[in-house]
């Protein structure tokens, strides 16, 4: 068309939205189902990624649309959150907690998982009346201001300063994290297992003594499970591998089953305390959208109908034993969050150019750009598991 001036999708999308990536992949998506991407010239990906671990019941999964038609045929946004009970939101929070410890029994949604982050600090601080917050070296907790200044390394945060302040960032699994929890830290933030630092798993000792010393203490101990949550290490949630309930868990991602949706879990009385003093203490306009909890609720069901939590070991282990190659260093994995470490970025770069040209979609990390991250919808074959294998060995 004349209007677009002759530029086609790839060129309008450079330049009318809006890009941080200074090299984005920018394959034209015209389809996605299953486990596979399709672009506008016709060729199908193998998705190792799944939106980066979004779509763990697979993409377009049947269920999850017709749950999302239904619920657009009653009502799409009716009321910013809170005022009116939706059928979606309290079937979804419901279902929710009933896969989660008694302590957990109060699930506030939001629009994505830093807003989730944001009002999980706020209601720590409403609760304990501190302010200090300890977060950990390379972790991630999202884009937004409150998020970003826990954001665990010095190069993704510094051009935004001034960030909050009372922010202490520590080694994950370290003793001086724990040495820095006192009376006055109102919550200390981790994620349950390390994603953007390349999956690293907390000692099973050190996280109890953390959860120690938050109790002597009188800190509320987060847990962000939006990127390893909802059966992604093979367990439903990360805690549950290390017998440790935190006081507020941060859900997102897979939360929304496809949709945007996120949600901090905490006690209700807890939560409560965000109807007064102020009251309103969190507002958010489409927080638990109603086609969000559709889909989201639906795409928790099939985790559960598909046994696809269940199968993750086996796929992990398989990864695993196919992965073997004298270039790769190691493979760190927690259930399907792997990391294939290289000797170097540049390589990691290279190798997922070459294995974008066999049409297997992956990634980096944040925080460890010298590993490829895996973490593909929990629906992958083991056909498929070794198809991808041989893509990145024959890549390396
Ligand atoms: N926490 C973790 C562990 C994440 O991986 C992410 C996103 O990658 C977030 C929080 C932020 O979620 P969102 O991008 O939905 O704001």
């Amino acid at each position: 068309m004349a209007y677009f001036c002759g530029m086609n999708t790839r060129e309008l999308f450079l330049r009318h939205v809006g890009q941080t990536s200074p090299s984005p992949v920018a394959l034209s998506i015209t389809g996605a189902k299953g486990n596979y991407l399709h672009d506008e010239r016709g060729d199908r990906y193998l998705d190792l990624i799944g939106g980066i671990s979004v779509c763990n019941v697979g993409h377009g999964h049947p269920e999850v649309i017709a749950a999302v038609q239904q619920q657009a045929e009653k009502y799409l946004h009716v009321m910013v959150y809170g005022e009116l009970v939706q059928s979606p939101q309290v079937t979804y929070a419901h279902e929710l907690v009933q896969h989660l410890p008694p302590s957990l029994d109060c699930v506030y949604f939001t629009n994505s998982g830093a807003e989730a982050v944001e009002g999980a600090l706020k209601l720590a601080r409403r609760v304990t009346g501190k302010t200090e917050v300890i977060a950990c070296n390379r972790s991630y907790h999202g884009s937004t201001t409150g998020a970003l200044a826990l954001i665990g390394d010095e190069y993704w945060r510094n051009a935004f300063r001034p960030l909050m302040p009372g922010v202490g960032h520590y080694e994950y699994n370290s003793q001086e994290l724990i040495d820095a929890v006192t009376h006055d830290t109102a919550c200390v933030v981790i994620e349950t297992v390390q994603a953007e630092a390349g999956v690293i798993e907390p000692r099973f000792e050190w996280l109890q003594a953390l959860h120690h010393k938050c109790t002597a203490t009188g800190t509320l101990l987060i847990f962000d499970e939006i990127q390893c949550g909802f059966g992604r290490t093979g367990a439903m949630w990360g805690f549950q591998h290390y017998g440790i309930v935190p006081d507020i868990l941060l859900l997102g991602k897979a939360l929304g089953g496809g949709l945007p949706l996120g949600a901090f879990v905490a006690a209700h009385e807890l939560m409560y305390q965000l109807t007064n003093n102020p009251v309103l203490g969190h507002i958010t306009t489409f927080g638990g959208h109603p086609l969000s909890c559709a889909a989201g609720l639906a795409a928790f069901r099939v985790l559960a109908s598909e046994q696809l939590v269940e199968q993750v070991k086996d796929k992990e282990q398989l990864f695993h034993s196919l992965l073997k190659h004298p270039a790769i260093k190691a493979v760190r994995s927690k259930g399907l969050l792997m990391a294939i470490e290289l000797e170097s970025s540049e390589m990691v770069l290279a190798t997922l150019q070459k294995c974008l040209e066999k049409k297997l979609f992956s990634d980096w990390f944040l925080f460890a750009a010298h590993c490829i991250r895996i973490a593909p919808p929990l629906t992958i074959s083991e056909e498929e598991i070794a198809e991808a294998c041989k893509i990145i060995t024959s890549s390396l």
